[in-house]
């Protein structure tokens, strides 16, 4: 595998010591989905020209060795290189949501104290702002000399764990890991140079920062892009992209669009990470466009863990290289093949803490483990996950995932999208509720009409809904309480696509 110093160097200064790469694109932005800006590619030699300036506008912000940059901004080339000078100059990078408010931003600057905050605009009172859109011209002459000095073992990149309530933690990762994280991704997924690969993630999240990095390091092309539903396969055959990266919403809003012919697709590879890839959807998928949705397994704590290139689609796949998987009991004892616990985590692809919260990082992290929160098992080598111990329902003593449930009533031919969680009961504990997305049809319609109309929708979708329930689940699985919501309001979803199922707990419909 390539050595720290050969991928920095790589990732840092993209042309240096690769000249023949200065022609070949890195990052194609592509067009906005409203014709305001044409599709926009960046070779690697533009992007070291980019790397340079960026380095340039936040050493004039005062960024320094060892400070933290803040960088709130949508995907685009110029946050690429910001994000990568920032380790030039051995400084922290601190990528946020971009779609948080001023008041959020500032309140993350009081919190965190970063040297500045990188954006399009000035977004923060408090702080000094590098624009992305008016980066300087960078000083001639820089040719990644003193990159040796820059550390393995040095504090190079925060994300924040995507909690919705309360303060999200910072999990903190250096460089050399972070490093070998992306390497053993390339090189166990097969990354080529010419590959042209679509992410429409955030650098906020570990996936899509594994993934941009993994990608940039083996010589291939980003193509930056939101994800618009509607556009989304005249611009991958327009782009010629040969592998998407996903969450499982976009896929799941992929089926229910019309597509080219699955032989004028030029897409060879789909992954899917961030969230549970429902069973059904991978089945679906396949038989529609004739190729698997890869599907793989990680935290913000632990980066990229796992992928499934050839097991079942109910697993996550097989640890990388450097990645130990472990199941383990209540009293952290590692149980046998097969049996279910918690999923912990060791080898160095471990965050080295959550910044300045040296309780909550005591919480999960033990002896060299961290501990996930999430409860599978481990079969033939692959790694299944049932669910997350937080989000455990305990009806009257009995243990309910709701994944379970949601994998059955996803199932219902009424169904578009699910959600279960536990609410609490004063006799039994807790009680299963299901939220239900109603595809659209008369019911739907019914939803959104007079009381009386959402009254009579309301009565006939419990009926079915709970006979669909005691065919097709074990009678403590069953949900004792239903919502049910028209197509027209669908859950609430994280940036990643995970349903958000804390904000769906506040604001029920
Ligand atoms: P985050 O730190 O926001 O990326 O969330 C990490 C959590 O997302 C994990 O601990 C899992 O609970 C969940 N997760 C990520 N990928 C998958 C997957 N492929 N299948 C099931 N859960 C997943």
């Amino acid at each position: 595998m390539i050595t720290f110093q050969d991928a920095l160097s790589r990732l840092l200064c993209p042309t240096a010591g690769r000249a023949d790469f200065a022609p070949r694109p890195a990052i194609i932005q592509a067009r906005a989905a409203d014709g305001s800006m044409p599709d926009r590619a960046v070779t690697y030699g533009q992007l070291e020209e980019l790397v340079g300036r960026a380095q340039a506008g936040l050493t004039e912000a005062g960024v320094r060795e060892g400070d933290t940059v803040l960088l709130c901004a949508p995907n685009s080339p110029e946050l690429v290189a910001a994000i990568l000078s920032t380790w030039r100059l051995g400084a922290v990078a601190l990528p946020v949501d971009f779609r948080l408010t001023g008041a959020e931003v500032d309140n993350l600057v009081a919190r965190l104290e970063p040297r500045a905050v990188v954006s399009v605009e000035p977004i923060s009172q408090r702080a000094v702002t590098v624009r992305l859109g008016a980066l300087p011209e960078a000083p001639a002459g820089f040719d990644g000399r003193g990159l040796d000095r820059v550390s393995q073992d040095g504090l190079a990149l925060v994300i924040l764990t995507s909690g919705t309530t309360g303060v999200p933690k910072g999990a903190v990762h250096d460089l050399g890991s972070l490093i070998n994280n992306v390497s053993e991704l390339a090189a166990t997924f097969g990354l080529r140079a010419d590959d042209r690969a679509f992410l429409p993630l955030p650098t906020s999240h570990i996936f899509g920062m594994a993934v941009l990095l993994a990608q940039l390091l083996t010589g291939g092309c980003i193509v930056l892009s939101d994800f618009h539903p509607a556009d989304f396969w005249n611009t991958v055959t327009r782009l010629k992209v040969t592998m998407v990266v996903g969450v499982p919403t976009i896929y799941g809003a992929l089926i229910n669009l019309p597509s080219p012919p699955a032989n004028e697709i030029p897409v060879q590879q789909y992954l899917s990470g961030g969230a549970p890839l429902p069973v059904s959807l991978a089945h679906e998928f396949e038989k529609r466009f004739t190729r698997r949705i890869v599907q793989g397994y990680g935290t913000t704590e632990t980066k990229i863990l796992c992928f499934n290139k050839d097991g079942p689609p109910e697993s996550v796949g097989r640890p990388l290289p450097s990645v130990v998987i472990e199941i383990v009991d209540q009293n952290d004892e590692v149980v046998g093949e097969g049996d279910s616990g918690e999923i912990r985590i060791a080898g160095p692809s471990l965050m080295k803490g959550y910044l300045n919260q040296p309780e909550a990082s005591a919480q999960v992290l033990h002896r060299g483990h961290y501990h996930t929160g999430d409860i599978g098992y481990i079969r033939d080598g692959l790694l299944y996950i049932s669910g997350r111990s937080k989000e455990m329902i305990i009806v009257a003593g009995n243990k309910v995932f709701p994944s379970e449930v949601e994998t059955v009533l996803r199932q219902h031919p009424l169904a578009h999208e699910v959600a279960v969680l536990g609410v609490p009961h004063r006799k039994l504990g807790q009680l299963v509720k299901a939220v239900i997305v109603v595809k659209s049809g008369e019911l739907c319609d019914l939803l959104c009409g007079d009381e009386a109309m959402k009254k009579q929708a309301k009565e006939e979708l419990n009926a079915r809904f709970r006979e669909f329930c005691q065919q097709h689940l074990k009678r403590e699985l069953r949900p004792m309480e239903w919502e049910f919501r028209p197509i027209s309001c669908p859950l609430p979803k994280t940036l990643t696509g995970k349903i958000d199922k804390k904000q769906l707990e506040a604001t029920p419909a």
